[in-house]
């Protein structure tokens, strides 16, 4: 169900694109936002939200938006391994509730792993704070 309805332009990234909602920031162009997921799976868990193509889920976006924006991912998954520099790097991405999708507007998640460290579980976990974000955030930004 949820992996076919429409567009809800209120979604809580739609508000943050718009500047409704505060994030904290890690790049943006003209294609895309990322920043710092809320709920963390490990340090540096980034978001790569694209602007255009009010797409829910992959399947939703339109093909001429998708190669500006997988490089854009890309281009952000670099960055976190630059100013990281973790032992790898999960990409993730999820369509639909029953596939563990929360938030219905497309969204990479870029999630830095160290070997002997635990990934926290998907949208669970204590909420970080913005002052504990961005002192990550800024060595990701360094790397661009
Ligand atoms: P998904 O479940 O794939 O739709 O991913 C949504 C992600 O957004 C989860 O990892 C949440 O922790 C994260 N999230 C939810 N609300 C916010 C927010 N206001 N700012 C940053 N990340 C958020």
């Amino acid at each position: 169900m949820t992996l076919h309805a429409s567009y809800d332009p209120e979604n809580i990234f739609a508000k943050i694109l718009r500047g409704q909602m505060p994030c904290v920031k890690v790049y943006e162009d003209a294609v895309a936002l990322a920043f710092m997921d809320v709920f963390p799976q490990s340090e540096g868990h980034t978001l790569v939200v694209p602007k255009a193509g009010m797409a829910r889920n992959f399947l939703d976006m339109p093909g001429d938006w998708l190669g500006s924006y997988m490089l854009c991912v890309q281009k952000i998954a670099r960055a976190v391994e630059a100013g990281l520099k973790p032992d790898g790097l999960r990409i993730m991405q999820f369509n639909g509730a029953a596939a563990g999708q929360t938030v219905f507007h497309l969204h990479f998640h870029v999630i830095p792993v160290w070997e002997g460290r635990e990934l926290g579980r998907h949208g669970a976990g204590a909420m970080a704070k913005p002052d504990e974000l961005e002192p990550v955030a800024a060595k990701i930004r360094a790397a661009f």
